[in-house]
Protein backbone atom coordinates (compact mmCIF):
# COMPACT_ATOMS: atom_id res chain seq x y z
CA UNK A 1 0.00 0.00 0.00
CA UNK A 2 1.32 3.17 -0.84
CA UNK A 3 0.64 5.84 1.92
CA UNK A 4 -0.41 9.90 0.91
CA UNK A 5 2.85 12.30 1.92
CA UNK A 6 0.81 12.95 4.59
CA UNK A 7 0.62 10.01 6.16
CA UNK A 8 4.15 9.45 5.63
CA UNK A 9 5.40 12.55 7.11
CA UNK A 10 2.96 11.41 9.80
CA UNK A 11 4.60 8.00 9.96
CA UNK A 12 8.25 9.38 10.07
CA UNK A 13 7.35 11.55 13.03
CA UNK A 14 6.51 8.80 15.08
CA UNK A 15 9.94 7.48 14.39
CA UNK A 16 11.51 11.35 15.64
CA UNK A 17 12.57 11.08 11.68
CA UNK A 18 12.27 15.83 11.97
CA UNK A 19 9.90 16.64 9.78
CA UNK A 20 7.41 20.27 9.80
CA UNK A 21 4.33 20.50 11.45
CA UNK A 22 1.15 20.79 9.79
CA UNK A 23 -2.08 19.28 8.85
CA UNK A 24 -4.24 18.48 6.13
CA UNK A 25 -7.08 20.54 4.00
CA UNK A 26 -10.27 19.21 1.60
CA UNK A 27 -11.57 23.03 1.27
CA UNK A 28 -9.73 26.47 0.91
CA UNK A 29 -11.99 27.30 3.68
CA UNK A 30 -10.15 24.55 6.09
CA UNK A 31 -6.56 25.54 4.63
CA UNK A 32 -7.09 29.12 5.61
CA UNK A 33 -7.73 28.47 8.79
CA UNK A 34 -5.18 25.99 9.26
CA UNK A 35 -2.48 28.14 7.53
CA UNK A 36 -4.14 30.73 10.29
CA UNK A 37 -3.13 28.16 13.05
CA UNK A 38 0.39 27.21 11.29
CA UNK A 39 1.19 30.87 11.16
CA UNK A 40 0.56 32.22 8.22
CA UNK A 41 3.68 31.75 5.93
CA UNK A 42 3.05 27.99 4.69
CA UNK A 43 3.51 25.39 1.76
CA UNK A 44 0.35 24.12 0.34
CA UNK A 45 0.96 20.72 -1.14
CA UNK A 46 -1.46 18.50 -3.36
CA UNK A 47 -1.69 14.75 -1.54
CA UNK A 48 -1.70 12.48 -4.72
CA UNK A 49 -0.14 8.65 -5.04
CA UNK A 50 1.93 9.92 -7.78
CA UNK A 51 5.13 11.67 -7.78
CA UNK A 52 6.35 15.28 -9.91
CA UNK A 53 3.73 17.13 -7.84
CA UNK A 54 6.36 20.47 -7.70
CA UNK A 55 6.25 20.17 -11.61
CA UNK A 56 2.63 19.91 -12.14
CA UNK A 57 2.08 22.96 -9.99
CA UNK A 58 0.61 21.02 -7.12
CA UNK A 59 3.51 22.46 -3.84
CA UNK A 60 2.76 26.34 -3.47
CA UNK A 61 3.86 28.56 -1.21
CA UNK A 62 1.61 30.75 0.77
CA UNK A 63 2.90 34.29 2.49
CA UNK A 64 -0.17 34.60 4.75
CA UNK A 65 -3.86 32.92 5.51
CA UNK A 66 -5.44 34.33 2.30
CA UNK A 67 -2.68 32.78 -0.33
CA UNK A 68 -3.22 29.44 1.06
CA UNK A 69 -6.59 29.89 0.31
CA UNK A 70 -5.69 30.99 -2.85
CA UNK A 71 -3.32 28.26 -3.48
CA UNK A 72 -5.78 25.38 -2.23
CA UNK A 73 -8.21 26.29 -4.27
CA UNK A 74 -6.08 26.13 -7.49
CA UNK A 75 -4.80 22.72 -5.90
CA UNK A 76 -7.51 21.13 -5.02
CA UNK A 77 -9.11 19.52 -8.10
CA UNK A 78 -6.30 19.54 -9.98
CA UNK A 79 -5.14 16.41 -11.97
CA UNK A 80 -1.89 15.04 -11.94
CA UNK A 81 -1.01 12.70 -14.00
CA UNK A 82 -4.60 11.49 -13.46
CA UNK A 83 -5.04 11.42 -9.87
CA UNK A 84 -7.51 14.03 -9.15
CA UNK A 85 -6.22 16.45 -5.87
CA UNK A 86 -9.24 15.85 -3.02
CA UNK A 87 -6.90 16.77 -0.46
CA UNK A 88 -3.83 19.24 0.00
CA UNK A 89 -1.20 19.49 3.22
CA UNK A 90 0.01 22.84 4.55
CA UNK A 91 2.99 22.99 6.67
CA UNK A 92 4.76 25.67 8.42
CA UNK A 93 7.71 26.57 5.71
CA UNK A 94 11.52 25.64 6.04
CA UNK A 95 14.48 27.59 4.05
CA UNK A 96 16.71 25.82 2.07
CA UNK A 97 20.33 25.92 1.58
CA UNK A 98 20.72 22.42 -0.03
CA UNK A 99 18.28 19.43 -1.44
CA UNK A 100 19.08 16.11 -1.45
CA UNK A 101 17.96 12.75 -2.10
CA UNK A 102 17.55 9.76 0.18
CA UNK A 103 16.01 6.31 0.35
CA UNK A 104 15.50 2.59 1.26
CA UNK A 105 14.24 0.13 -0.57
CA UNK A 106 13.47 -3.54 -1.21
CA UNK A 107 15.78 -4.47 -4.08
CA UNK A 108 13.59 -7.88 -5.32
CA UNK A 109 16.23 -8.37 -8.18
CA UNK A 110 19.54 -8.93 -5.83
CA UNK A 111 17.62 -10.08 -3.06
CA UNK A 112 18.32 -7.58 -0.70
CA UNK A 113 17.67 -3.80 0.88
CA UNK A 114 19.07 -1.13 -0.93
CA UNK A 115 20.52 2.57 0.27
CA UNK A 116 20.22 5.25 -2.18
CA UNK A 117 21.74 8.54 -1.55
CA UNK A 118 22.40 11.42 -3.44
CA UNK A 119 23.24 15.27 -2.59
CA UNK A 120 22.14 16.78 -5.59
CA UNK A 121 18.37 16.13 -4.92
CA UNK A 122 15.46 17.74 -5.68
CA UNK A 123 13.00 17.57 -8.25
CA UNK A 124 15.73 16.87 -10.93
CA UNK A 125 16.65 13.91 -9.60
CA UNK A 126 15.66 11.07 -11.96
CA UNK A 127 17.97 13.33 -14.54
CA UNK A 128 20.65 13.29 -11.97
CA UNK A 129 20.33 9.51 -12.08
CA UNK A 130 20.19 9.64 -15.74
CA UNK A 131 23.07 12.05 -16.86
CA UNK A 132 25.54 11.48 -13.63
CA UNK A 133 25.03 8.24 -12.02
CA UNK A 134 28.09 9.01 -10.19
CA UNK A 135 26.24 11.32 -8.54
CA UNK A 136 23.63 8.71 -6.73
CA UNK A 137 25.49 6.52 -4.13
CA UNK A 138 23.92 2.95 -3.67
CA UNK A 139 24.57 1.05 -0.36
CA UNK A 140 22.90 -2.55 -0.11
CA UNK A 141 21.77 -3.54 3.21
CA UNK A 142 22.62 -7.03 5.00
CA UNK A 143 18.72 -7.63 6.81
CA UNK A 144 20.29 -9.49 9.22
CA UNK A 145 22.70 -6.66 10.69
CA UNK A 146 20.24 -3.52 9.47
CA UNK A 147 21.58 -0.04 9.72
CA UNK A 148 23.65 1.07 12.72
CA UNK A 149 25.16 4.31 13.46
CA UNK A 150 28.44 2.83 11.86
CA UNK A 151 26.28 1.98 8.29
CA UNK A 152 24.55 4.80 8.26
CA UNK A 153 27.95 6.91 8.15
CA UNK A 154 29.28 4.53 5.54
CA UNK A 155 26.10 5.46 3.35
CA UNK A 156 26.52 9.24 4.33
CA UNK A 157 30.66 9.16 3.41
CA UNK A 158 29.68 7.31 -0.08
CA UNK A 159 27.23 10.00 -1.08
CA UNK A 160 29.93 12.45 -0.39
CA UNK A 161 27.08 14.90 2.22
CA UNK A 162 29.05 17.73 3.51
CA UNK A 163 30.96 17.60 6.77
CA UNK A 164 28.71 20.19 8.48
CA UNK A 165 25.38 17.73 7.93
CA UNK A 166 26.93 14.55 7.61
CA UNK A 167 26.03 14.00 11.91
CA UNK A 168 22.90 14.72 11.19
CA UNK A 169 21.88 12.85 8.10
CA UNK A 170 23.66 10.07 9.79
CA UNK A 171 20.93 10.54 12.68
CA UNK A 172 18.25 10.63 10.27
CA UNK A 173 18.97 7.90 8.24
CA UNK A 174 19.59 5.33 11.58
CA UNK A 175 15.87 6.52 12.55
CA UNK A 176 14.68 6.27 8.63
CA UNK A 177 15.78 2.41 8.33
CA UNK A 178 14.35 1.58 12.09
CA UNK A 179 10.45 3.47 10.71
CA UNK A 180 11.63 1.06 7.52
CA UNK A 181 11.71 -2.19 9.64
CA UNK A 182 9.27 -1.35 11.97
CA UNK A 183 6.69 -0.20 10.01
CA UNK A 184 7.40 -3.44 7.25
CA UNK A 185 7.94 -0.76 4.51
CA UNK A 186 9.66 -1.78 1.48
CA UNK A 187 10.24 1.98 0.45
CA UNK A 188 11.01 5.28 2.30
CA UNK A 189 11.67 8.01 0.09
CA UNK A 190 12.82 11.31 0.93
CA UNK A 191 12.96 13.83 -1.59
CA UNK A 192 14.08 16.58 -1.00
CA UNK A 193 16.00 15.59 2.64
CA UNK A 194 17.44 19.12 3.17
CA UNK A 195 19.69 21.47 4.92
CA UNK A 196 18.36 24.25 6.53
CA UNK A 197 20.86 27.61 6.27
CA UNK A 198 20.72 26.83 10.11
CA UNK A 199 22.98 23.57 9.34
CA UNK A 200 19.66 21.76 10.29
CA UNK A 201 18.65 18.53 8.56
CA UNK A 202 14.97 18.02 8.00
CA UNK A 203 12.65 15.15 5.35
CA UNK A 204 10.34 17.59 3.40
CA UNK A 205 9.22 15.10 1.64
CA UNK A 206 7.66 11.65 1.99
CA UNK A 207 7.09 8.80 -0.01
CA UNK A 208 6.30 5.26 1.80
CA UNK A 209 4.91 1.85 0.79
CA UNK A 210 4.10 -0.85 3.11
CA UNK A 211 4.13 -4.31 2.51
CA UNK A 212 0.48 -5.36 2.15
CA UNK A 213 1.58 -9.02 3.75
CA UNK A 214 2.68 -8.04 6.70
CA UNK A 215 -0.87 -5.97 8.06
CA UNK A 216 -1.55 -8.34 10.31
CA UNK A 217 1.13 -7.40 12.40
CA UNK A 218 0.01 -3.43 12.06
CA UNK A 219 -3.73 -3.16 12.87
CA UNK A 220 -2.85 0.51 12.74
CA UNK A 221 -2.36 0.69 9.26
CA UNK A 222 -6.02 0.16 8.27
CA UNK A 223 -6.42 3.87 9.05
CA UNK A 224 -3.99 4.81 6.59
CA UNK A 225 -6.27 3.32 3.31
CA UNK A 226 -8.31 5.56 1.76
CA UNK A 227 -11.93 4.20 1.54
CA UNK A 228 -13.52 6.81 -0.64
CA UNK A 229 -10.94 6.05 -3.04
CA UNK A 230 -11.27 2.18 -2.88
CA UNK A 231 -13.79 0.93 -5.29
CA UNK A 232 -16.77 -0.23 -3.60
CA UNK A 233 -16.69 -3.63 -5.42
CA UNK A 234 -13.39 -4.49 -3.98
CA UNK A 235 -13.78 -3.08 -0.74
CA UNK A 236 -16.77 -5.80 -0.81
CA UNK A 237 -14.66 -8.15 -1.68
CA UNK A 238 -11.95 -7.82 0.37
CA UNK A 239 -14.47 -7.87 3.57
CA UNK A 240 -15.29 -11.59 2.22
CA UNK A 241 -11.34 -12.67 2.17
CA UNK A 242 -11.68 -13.06 -1.56
CA UNK A 243 -9.14 -12.55 -4.21
CA UNK A 244 -11.14 -10.25 -6.71
CA UNK A 245 -9.96 -7.25 -9.31
CA UNK A 246 -12.09 -5.50 -10.79
CA UNK A 247 -11.86 -4.86 -14.37
CA UNK A 248 -13.28 -2.38 -16.79
CA UNK A 249 -15.40 -4.58 -19.24
CA UNK A 250 -18.64 -6.75 -19.46
CA UNK A 251 -18.03 -10.93 -18.73
CA UNK A 252 -18.06 -11.46 -14.99
CA UNK A 253 -15.09 -14.12 -14.36
CA UNK A 254 -15.26 -16.95 -11.88
CA UNK A 255 -12.92 -19.54 -11.22
CA UNK A 256 -10.69 -21.60 -9.08
CA UNK A 257 -6.65 -21.02 -9.07
CA UNK A 258 -4.95 -17.84 -9.60
CA UNK A 259 -3.58 -19.58 -13.24
CA UNK A 260 -6.95 -20.93 -14.67
CA UNK A 261 -8.68 -17.31 -13.60
CA UNK A 262 -6.16 -15.26 -15.39
CA UNK A 263 -6.09 -17.39 -18.84
CA UNK A 264 -9.95 -17.30 -18.59
CA UNK A 265 -9.32 -13.78 -18.73
CA UNK A 266 -7.05 -14.10 -21.79
CA UNK A 267 -9.78 -16.41 -23.61
CA UNK A 268 -12.38 -14.39 -22.62
CA UNK A 269 -10.90 -11.39 -24.18
CA UNK A 270 -10.08 -12.74 -27.02
CA UNK A 271 -13.45 -14.35 -27.62
CA UNK A 272 -14.86 -10.86 -26.83
CA UNK A 273 -13.11 -9.37 -29.92
CA UNK A 274 -15.26 -11.31 -31.97
CA UNK A 275 -18.35 -10.01 -30.06
CA UNK A 276 -18.49 -6.44 -29.97
CA UNK A 277 -15.35 -6.13 -28.14
CA UNK A 278 -16.69 -7.18 -24.88
CA UNK A 279 -14.16 -7.83 -22.10
CA UNK A 280 -13.13 -9.37 -18.80
CA UNK A 281 -15.35 -7.43 -15.70
CA UNK A 282 -12.81 -8.88 -13.06
CA UNK A 283 -10.66 -11.12 -11.84
CA UNK A 284 -12.00 -13.41 -8.95
CA UNK A 285 -10.25 -16.25 -7.87
CA UNK A 286 -12.45 -18.76 -5.47
CA UNK A 287 -9.37 -20.56 -4.48
CA UNK A 288 -9.00 -24.59 -4.00
CA UNK A 289 -11.53 -25.31 -1.77
CA UNK A 290 -14.35 -23.13 -2.46
CA UNK A 291 -17.57 -23.67 -0.47
CA UNK A 292 -20.89 -23.02 -1.14
CA UNK A 293 -20.47 -19.85 0.82
CA UNK A 294 -17.37 -18.68 -0.93
CA UNK A 295 -19.37 -19.35 -4.38
CA UNK A 296 -22.26 -17.30 -3.11
CA UNK A 297 -20.22 -14.56 -2.01
CA UNK A 298 -18.34 -14.35 -5.66
CA UNK A 299 -21.43 -14.45 -7.25
CA UNK A 300 -22.95 -11.78 -4.95
CA UNK A 301 -20.24 -9.23 -6.13
CA UNK A 302 -20.12 -10.55 -9.12
CA UNK A 303 -24.29 -10.12 -9.92
CA UNK A 304 -23.17 -6.76 -7.68
CA UNK A 305 -21.36 -5.36 -10.71
CA UNK A 306 -23.89 -3.46 -12.73
CA UNK A 307 -21.80 -3.87 -15.93
CA UNK A 308 -21.58 -7.26 -15.63
CA UNK A 309 -23.96 -9.00 -18.58
CA UNK A 310 -23.01 -12.35 -18.50
CA UNK A 311 -20.87 -14.47 -16.13
CA UNK A 312 -18.52 -17.21 -16.63
CA UNK A 313 -17.91 -19.92 -14.11
CA UNK A 314 -14.81 -21.79 -15.10
CA UNK A 315 -13.98 -24.45 -12.49
CA UNK A 316 -11.43 -27.63 -13.13
CA UNK A 317 -11.92 -30.02 -9.64
CA UNK A 318 -9.08 -30.63 -8.25
CA UNK A 319 -9.38 -31.57 -4.35
CA UNK A 320 -12.69 -29.88 -4.50
CA UNK A 321 -14.23 -31.95 -7.09
CA UNK A 322 -16.77 -30.58 -10.01
CA UNK A 323 -19.71 -32.09 -8.13
CA UNK A 324 -19.34 -30.31 -4.72
CA UNK A 325 -18.43 -27.10 -7.16
CA UNK A 326 -22.01 -27.77 -9.08
CA UNK A 327 -23.68 -28.04 -5.94
CA UNK A 328 -21.80 -25.17 -4.18
CA UNK A 329 -23.42 -22.80 -7.59
CA UNK A 330 -26.67 -24.14 -6.99
CA UNK A 331 -26.85 -23.42 -3.12
CA UNK A 332 -25.00 -20.11 -4.25
CA UNK A 333 -28.09 -19.37 -6.38
CA UNK A 334 -30.90 -20.70 -3.77
CA UNK A 335 -28.64 -18.43 -1.13
CA UNK A 336 -29.06 -15.47 -3.41
CA UNK A 337 -33.12 -15.92 -3.68
CA UNK A 338 -33.16 -16.46 -0.01
CA UNK A 339 -31.49 -13.17 0.24
CA UNK A 340 -34.20 -11.31 -2.19
CA UNK A 341 -31.45 -10.81 -4.73
CA UNK A 342 -32.94 -12.09 -8.16
CA UNK A 343 -30.19 -13.31 -10.38
CA UNK A 344 -31.06 -12.29 -13.93
CA UNK A 345 -27.65 -12.53 -15.55
CA UNK A 346 -27.02 -15.78 -17.81
CA UNK A 347 -24.21 -17.80 -16.14
CA UNK A 348 -22.35 -19.89 -18.50
CA UNK A 349 -20.27 -23.39 -16.43
CA UNK A 350 -17.25 -25.07 -17.87
CA UNK A 351 -16.70 -28.15 -15.43
CA UNK A 352 -14.10 -30.01 -16.20
CA UNK A 353 -10.91 -32.43 -14.06
CA UNK A 354 -12.12 -34.02 -11.17
CA UNK A 355 -15.98 -35.91 -11.23
CA UNK A 356 -16.81 -33.47 -13.79
CA UNK A 357 -19.30 -35.52 -15.65
CA UNK A 358 -21.24 -35.91 -12.29
CA UNK A 359 -20.90 -32.23 -11.82
CA UNK A 360 -22.73 -31.60 -15.22
CA UNK A 361 -25.57 -33.62 -14.00
CA UNK A 362 -25.78 -32.07 -10.26
CA UNK A 363 -26.35 -28.39 -12.76
CA UNK A 364 -28.77 -30.25 -15.73
CA UNK A 365 -31.00 -31.77 -12.76
CA UNK A 366 -31.18 -28.23 -10.80
CA UNK A 367 -32.50 -27.26 -14.75
CA UNK A 368 -31.86 -23.30 -13.54
CA UNK A 369 -33.30 -21.28 -16.35
CA UNK A 370 -30.24 -18.75 -16.57
CA UNK A 371 -27.27 -21.64 -16.18
CA UNK A 372 -26.25 -23.02 -19.54
CA UNK A 373 -23.30 -25.53 -19.73
CA UNK A 374 -20.85 -25.82 -22.54
CA UNK A 375 -17.78 -28.27 -22.26
CA UNK A 376 -14.69 -26.76 -23.14
CA UNK A 377 -12.95 -23.24 -21.88
CA UNK A 378 -12.53 -22.12 -25.24
CA UNK A 379 -16.25 -22.79 -26.27
CA UNK A 380 -17.23 -21.37 -22.50
CA UNK A 381 -15.38 -17.69 -23.51
CA UNK A 382 -17.36 -17.46 -26.39
CA UNK A 383 -20.57 -18.50 -25.35
CA UNK A 384 -20.20 -15.98 -22.35
CA UNK A 385 -18.89 -13.16 -25.05
CA UNK A 386 -22.02 -13.50 -26.81
CA UNK A 387 -24.08 -13.42 -24.44
CA UNK A 388 -22.70 -10.09 -22.64
CA UNK A 389 -23.04 -8.76 -26.28
CA UNK A 390 -26.31 -9.70 -26.81
CA UNK A 391 -27.42 -8.06 -24.01
CA UNK A 392 -25.37 -4.81 -24.37
P1 LIG B 1 7.26 16.34 -5.47
O1 LIG B 1 7.59 17.27 -6.57
O2 LIG B 1 5.97 15.60 -5.73
O3 LIG B 1 8.37 15.40 -5.13
O4 LIG B 1 6.99 17.26 -4.17
P2 LIG B 1 8.00 17.74 -3.03
O5 LIG B 1 7.36 17.56 -1.72
O6 LIG B 1 9.34 17.13 -3.16
O7 LIG B 1 8.11 19.30 -3.30
C1 LIG B 1 8.69 19.81 -4.48
C2 LIG B 1 9.64 20.94 -4.18
O8 LIG B 1 8.98 21.98 -3.45
C3 LIG B 1 10.81 20.54 -3.30
O9 LIG B 1 11.85 19.96 -4.04
C4 LIG B 1 11.21 21.86 -2.71
O10 LIG B 1 12.09 22.54 -3.57
C5 LIG B 1 9.91 22.64 -2.64
N1 LIG B 1 9.43 22.68 -1.24
C6 LIG B 1 8.71 21.73 -0.60
N2 LIG B 1 8.54 22.10 0.70
C7 LIG B 1 9.17 23.29 0.86
C8 LIG B 1 9.39 24.19 1.98
O11 LIG B 1 8.97 23.98 3.12
N3 LIG B 1 10.11 25.32 1.73
C9 LIG B 1 10.61 25.61 0.51
N4 LIG B 1 11.31 26.73 0.36
N5 LIG B 1 10.45 24.80 -0.54
C10 LIG B 1 9.73 23.67 -0.37
MN1 LIG C 1 9.64 15.10 -3.67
Amino acid sequence: MDLYEYQGRELFDRHAVPVLGGGVATTPEEARALAAKLGGRVVVKAQVKTGGRGKAGGVKLAEHADDAFAHASDILGMDIKGHIVHKVMLTVTADIAEEYYFSFLLDRANRTFLAIASVEGGMDIEQVAERTPEKVAKVPIDASVGVDEAKAREIVEKASFPADIADAIVDIVVKLWAAFVAEDATLVEVNPMVKTPEGAALALDAKVTLDGNADFRHPGHADFVDVAAEDPLERAAKEKDLNYVKLDGEVGIIGNGAGLVMSTLDVVAYAGERHGDVKPANFLDIGGGASAEVMANGLEIILGDPSVRSVFVNVFGGITACDEVANGIVQALALLHEKGEEVTKPLVVRLDGNNAELGRQILTGANHPLIEQVDTMDGAAERAAELAAAAK
